[in-house]
């Protein structure tokens, strides 16, 4: 029943993770499948913000003049407990300092059009089913097309491929028929967003609001977001941590009309200028998904939980570590030997670990909202501070700067020690 094609690598997945995979790997000259289960330009639920690691990313992959026209933003306007500060991107030697705001749609078909022009072979409508064993090895996948393109039929087929990366998001099924699972101890973020018409539309800044309540009016550990996009809209949403007590219990639903209702009015915000309804999704964090690599595969991006856990900032990281498995792959490719792959939890250490350490302790300390409460007030009447916790946040800090783990850990002890215990 199927038909038979071969591949050095099969990629399951064209969002971020994906294309990024599969544009690095062919622009070495490898032959590379993306498989795609829904057809660009497609949505995907997601605050639209690139922060300067994530335009580094995409200017890597030449797509600088294609991020141009979209909305360019200059920093962080923060706001709690009745302070705003407006606070510019650093200037850093690796990163620009400035971000961009772009609507899924419009950026993961550009950065999939980009890995076909570097060489890569692109099939959407098409369904990673399960992975294809030899041996009890991983050999590629079963692939559904789903014939829903005008003139496609259904059909199955295996395809073949030396190596397979899974880059199938947040709930990556594809991982978990290979045995990977979300480490419960590890923070998972939930989050909700919806487009609204607004007057403010292309502001030169983001906002992100630090003292979200429910409707009771407690303190939550989280934040609310307005982003703007430049297109006549904003995107409008709230995150939330697992690390607090009650998690399971909050409605994002609720959580969303909570702060659509309390934002500031001058955005706009209200039913009448609703261009649809909410949706949200969940942000595996901190490398929270594992293994991350098997004999012969690799998992990036979301379906490997690389969400940033301090910001809920996923896009960069699903764009770095589809380069650093793209990385790996070359070399196993080139060395014809599959154990090049073992270095990919190596790079993934080196790169992320103590970062991410930092990052579950410090998210662990804010589920105290008590502990929430006073860092954003006490942060909040610092500029020198915010700005630090900002650079620390974005994964931002200079080399010449303090040690991340070094400053992070300092500031989550003072304020722990600082904080009145609930
Ligand atoms: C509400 C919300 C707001 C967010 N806001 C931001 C933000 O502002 N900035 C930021 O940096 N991050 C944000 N994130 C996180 C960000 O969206 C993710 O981290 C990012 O999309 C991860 O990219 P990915 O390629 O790993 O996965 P995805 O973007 O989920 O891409 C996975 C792709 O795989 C395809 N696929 C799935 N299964 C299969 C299969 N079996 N076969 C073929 N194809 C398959 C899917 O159709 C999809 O295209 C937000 C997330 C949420 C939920």
């Amino acid at each position: 029943m199927y038909d038979a094609s071969s591949y050095d690598v099969l990629v399951v997945g064209a969002g971020p993770s994906g294309a990024a995979t599969g544009y690095w790997l062919a622009q070495r000259g490898h032959r590379v499948l993306i498989v795609e289960k829904a057809h660009f330009p497609r949505d995907k639920t997601c605050g639209d913000g690139l922060t300067p690691r994530a335009v580094r990313q995409l200017n890597d992959m030449g797509l600088a003049e294609r991020l141009a026209p979209h909305l360019r933003y200059d920093g962080l306007r923060a706001i709690g407990h009745g302070f705003t500060l407006e606070m510019p991107w650093p200037d850093h030697p690796d990163f620009p300092s400035y971000g961009y705001v772009v609507r899924r749609r419009d950026l993961d078909a550009m950065v999939a059009e980009q890995a076909v022009k570097a060489g890569a072979t692109l099939w959407t409508g098409a369904v990673a089913t399960e992975p294809l064993l030899e041996g009890g090895i991983v050999r590629g996948a079963a692939v559904h097309h789903k014939g829903d393109s005008p003139g496609s039929a259904g059909r199955d087929e295996a395809v073949r491929a030396r190596f397979v990366v899974v880059a199938d998001g947040a709930n990556s099924r594809f991982g978990r028929a290979l045995g990977c699972a979300r480490r419960r101890d590890f923070p998972l973020g939930m989050a909700i967003r919806g487009y609204y018409t607004s007057p403010y539309h292309d502001e030169p800044w983001i906002e992100s609001h630090l003292d979200i309540r429910d409707r009771e009016g407690n303190h939550l550990p989280g934040y609310g977001w307005i982003f703007p996009v430049g297109d006549g809209t904003i995107n409008v949403g709230c995150g939330l941590l697992s690390t607090f007590k009650g998690w399971k219990d909050i409605n994002t639903s609720q959580l969303m009309d909570a702060f659509s209702a309390t934002a500031p009015a001058r955005w706009g915000i209200s039913p009448e200028t609703s261009t649809g309804a909410p949706t949200g999704g969940r942000l595996p964090t901190g490398g929270s998904v594992v293994p991350h690599v098997g004999p012969t595969w690799l998992v990036v991006g979301d379906a490997a939980g690389s969400v940033n856990p301090f910001n809920g900032e996923g896009i960069s990281v699903a764009y770095e570590t589809g380069r650093l498995a793209a990385d790996v792959v070359h070399q196993a490719l080139e060395a014809d030997d599959g154990l090049a792959l073992a270095t990919y939890e190596q790079r993934l250490e080196a790169t992320y670990g103590l970062y991410f350490k930092v990052a579950r302790t410090f998210v662990r300390a804010i589920g105290n909202p008590a502990v929430m409460r006073e860092l954003v007030r006490a942060g909040m009447q610092s500029r020198p501070l915010m700005e630090w916790v900002l650079r620390i946040m974005a994964n931002l800090l200079r080399p010449d700067e303090l040690g991340p783990a070094e400053a992070a850990y300092k500031l989550v002890a003072a304020i722990v020690a600082a904080a009145p215990v609930a």
